[in-house]
């Protein structure tokens, strides 16, 4: 039987260990994919530290849930989401499945909050189908998945980010709506989706895009991305003068626009940067904050984002091959790493001292 090597949590923060793990047959529909990168995402790290919290993960699971690879296998006919046939050989990545018949899927709209979801790098990897976390060298793309084909110049590490963070960040602007030309975004968190979202802020017309992050080599890449100003929360600790410089830069207001691409416990502080009637964009996960209701800016819209549909993987993609002169999308993937080297790689995500780490499959 054919095997896939493969970077397992066996026990949480404990080092993750290279393991066989069987490729299994085709259901009808599915595909085998040879990955060529996976990029890592906060998530990951979390998911290491132990169980995120809601989830009943058990292990031993494959890490990883942002991958691109080289289709290998296709039982049967498939197209990609444009209806475009995909053969052996293209290289590709996927979406994660709703049930399509719930009433989120199917009267709401809102796949992405549908219970049925299923989602990547926290599955068994010792249970059929074995092969759903994307650092390892071939993964299992079960037949409701939508494929979307990768443009040949997008990377395949860039378009990994676009499996998870990059999508979310779509999935922001398609919730916020249009962005209009005298408005100034203020963008928390300087990781991979806060970045993406100041390239795509700045694409989709606001006047000024500001952040707040750290450290000063992730804001050195924000800055090449499109970002106008940033500040170094490290730098400046006080929250006193982290709102002065907003004001400074907003006419006294605040932000028209605030994306929260940090943790949940920077939501109290992006929302005092906020204008009055200004729009909240809640992106980023974990952490934890309280606050009282009656200090909510007035006429606030307060927009919470989860995953992505599988267009927002496409327009991910599409935005990054559009754009490629425009914006320099490959200095997010700050450092690539080989499978054998995956503990220094989540070590190097869990530390921050990376945008986004990639393991790359030769
Ligand atoms: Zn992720
Ligand atoms: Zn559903």
């Amino acid at each position: 039987m054919l095997k896939s090597r493969a970077a397992v949590i066996v026990k949480h923060n404990e080092p993750l260990v290279i393991q066989n793990v069987p490729v299994p047959d085709l259901d009808p529909g599915s595909l085998l994919v040879r990955i060529t990168s996976s990029t890592l995402c906060g998530t990951d790290v979390h998911r290491w530290h132990g169980p995120l919290e809601l989830a009943t993960d058990s292990l031993p699971i494959i890490t990883g849930h942002e991958p691109c690879g080289i289709i290998e296998e296709i039982n049967g006919e498939r197209t990609d989401i444009l209806g475009n046939k995909v053969k052996k050989g293209d290289r590709v990545v996927w979406s994660y499945v709703s049930c399509g018949s719930c009433y989120y899927c199917s009267v709401a709209v809102q796949p992405c909050i549908c219970p049925s979801r299923s989602s990547w790098g926290h599955n068994r990897a010792d249970r059929h189908p074995y092969l759903l976390g994307s650092v390892s060298e071939y993964m299992y793309v079960p037949a409701p998945c939508l494929i979307v084909k990768v443009p040949e110049n997008v990377s395949s590490a860039s378009a990994a980010a676009s499996a998870c963070a990059y999508r979310t960040a779509m999935h922001g602007f398609d919730r916020l709506g249009a962005i209009k030309s005298h408005e100034t975004v203020l963008i928390q968190g300087s990781g991979p989706i806060g970045i993406y979202c100041a390239a795509v802020a700045k694409d989709h017309g606001a006047k000024q895009v500001l952040m707040i992050g750290a450290p000063a080599p992730r804001l050195e890449v924000a800055r090449r991305m499109g970002v106008d100003a940033v500040l170094n929360f490290e730098e400046v600790t006080d929250p006193k003068d982290r709102r002065q410089w907003l004001r400074d830069h907003t006419g006294g207001r605040g932000a028209d626009i605030v994306f929260q691409c940090a943790t949940n416990a920077a939501v109290p502080e992006g929302l005092s940067l906020l204008r009055g009637g200004g729009r909240f964009v809640n992106i980023g996960v974990g952490g934890r904050a309280a606050m009282a209701v009656e200090t909510l800016p007035q006429q606030l819209t307060f927009l919470t984002v989860r995953s992505g549909e599988p267009r927002h993987w496409l327009q991910a993609l599409d935005f990054m091959s559009t754009r490629a002169d425009r914006y320099p999308f490959e200095e997010m993937i700050s450092a690539t790493y080989k499978l054998d080297q995956i503990n220094e790689a989540m070590d190097a995500m869990a530390s921050f001292r990376v945008v986004k780490a990639a393991i790359e499959f030769a």
